[in-house]
């Protein structure tokens, strides 16, 4: 194996994870590195769902006179922290620039065409890393809990239908068909039929790491820190202090991706989503399916350690301690939509990956083209991991990439 074939991938969650085996799969000798184990950040408490139809970004042009109001409470999906606003305010300023109209599509554009290769990316993965026990087909259901709030996003679905969505409309009694357990509070529901669930993602994400290892692989666990440029124009780091260098390296840190690129990299706008789940473990047996309660901004998913809530998002950095108001919130507005279901075993609070465009950054750094960017995810990562890895290693092998990359280049932020 030549030297230059040696690749670091930082961070072992989904899309670290699939970018190595793509990686691998190219030819590359692999070194994964996490602090942690993997799939354990934003990737292990998710909502679970591949979700190929989510084209249409939290930026949204109505944000820009809404944004004020969602600003105040906490019976909204989305809250800020105000002792964090202030650190927030260049990237809120670029985000709510992102929420003009050419933008939004512009970003629609650039996720539909990274959704649209989705799948059949991921599957490659999975396939290999046999987990097809992790993953249940049955779509994924979004409901409406007034005929208002259905006609307000109708311009949203011709959207998705654009982009190669399939919806199918349900009336009421046909939601109750599917999902009998629902209170009878919602008029319309549609069904994507093509989404599908990942029901344990922190197994999936282990046991592709798993599959790394078998072919060749090396997982090291440690801190990782002082990503540089060696003086061969390689990419230098420490793990746990110790210094380590390659050829090429990948950072796939998640949100913390910024903080580990440190000095030596362009400083690109990333912040993150702060986003909750409320695990109901006696309850998994309620829904067949994931159902978005759009309105109220989570899911409902049954998946292997019983019901999980999970989504809000919560501007306010990696720091601050989880927010009570945000899990009884969640809480609450499960119990209007499940009135059977049980009590609360966990908790957890994780992480989303967000660039004020709603587009990941995939490509390599100005500053040290030895390293490939590969973060930025938001509410897609567990769908668009397996795409971005087989993006990375075509970058990493300068082969054709398999779409234009330009949407994506860290570059766009100027
Ligand atoms: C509530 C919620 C619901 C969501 N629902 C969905 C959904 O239904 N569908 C979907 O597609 N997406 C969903 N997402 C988004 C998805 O979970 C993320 O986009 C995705 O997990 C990001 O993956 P990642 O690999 O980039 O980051 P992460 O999974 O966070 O991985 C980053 C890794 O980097 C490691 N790391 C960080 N710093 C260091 C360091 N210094 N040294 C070593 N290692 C380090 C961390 O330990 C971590 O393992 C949801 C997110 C949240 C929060």
């Amino acid at each position: 194996m030549s030297e230059s074939q040696r690749i670091a991938v930082i961070g072992a969650g989904i899309v670290g994870a699939s970018c190595a085996l793509y990686l691998q799969q190219s030819g590359f000798q692999v070194t994964l590195f996490d602090r942690d184990e993997p799939g354990s950040g934003a990737t292990y408490g998710n909502a679970c769902t591949f979700a190929t139809y989510g084209s249409i970004p939290v930026n949204r042009p109505d944000l820009i006179w809404r944004f004020p109001r969602l600003m105040f409470g906490d019976d909204r999906p989305l809250s800020i922290s105000w002792p964090y606003m202030p650190r927030m305010l260049p990237w809120l300023w670029q985000f709510l620039r992102h929420c003009r109209r050419y933008q939004v599509d512009r970003t629609i554009d650039g996720l539909g065409a990274l959704l649209r290769r989705a799948e059949s990316a991921s599957m490659k993965l999975f396939q290999a890393s046999d987990v097809q026990d992790l993953l249940a087909r049955d779509g994924t259901i979004y409901l409406y809990s007034s005929s208002t709030s259905f006609a307000s996003d109708a311009d949203n679905r011709r959207r998705r239908l654009a982009q190669g969505t399939r919806i199918q409309e349900l009336s009421a009694e046909e939601l109750h068909e599917l999902e009998p357990s629902l209170a009878p509070n919602f008029p319309h529901a549609v069904l994507y039929p093509d989404g599908f669930t990942i029901l344990e993602p922190k197994k999936l994400t282990g046991r592709m790491v798993e599959h790394l290892c078998q072919r060749g692989g090396i997982f090291i666990r440690g801190e990782v820190s002082s990503i540089d440029r060696t003086s061969a124009g390689g990419v230098g780091f420490k793990i746990n202090g110790d210094p380590q260098g390659f050829t090429q390296a990948v950072l796939a840190g998640g949100a913390w991706s910024m903080k580990l690129a440190g000095p030596h990299c362009e400083p690109l706008p990333l912040e993150t989503e702060r986003g909750y789940h409320v695990l109901f473990s006696e309850s998994g047996e309620l829904l067949n399916r994931p159902v978005g309660f759009s309105e109220a901004g989570f899911y409902m998913t049954p998946m292997h350690h019983g019901l999980r809530a999970a989504g809000t998002v919560e501007l306010g950095g990696l720091n601050a301690v989880p927010n009570p108001e945000r899990l009884a919130y969640i809480k609450k507005y499960v119990q209007r939509a499940l009135p059977d279901v049980g009590p609360v075993s966990d908790t957890w609070l994780g992480f989303r990956p967000t660039l004020p465009d709603a587009l990941p950054v995939i490509g390599r750094s100005t500053i040290n083209p030895a390293l490939i960017f590969a973060f930025g995810h938001h509410h897609l990562g567990l769908t668009l991991g397996g795409i971005t890895g087989q993006l990375v290693s075509e970058i990493a092998s300068r082969t054709t990439p398999t779409i234009d990359l330009a949407p994506y280049r860290p570059e766009r932020f100027g």
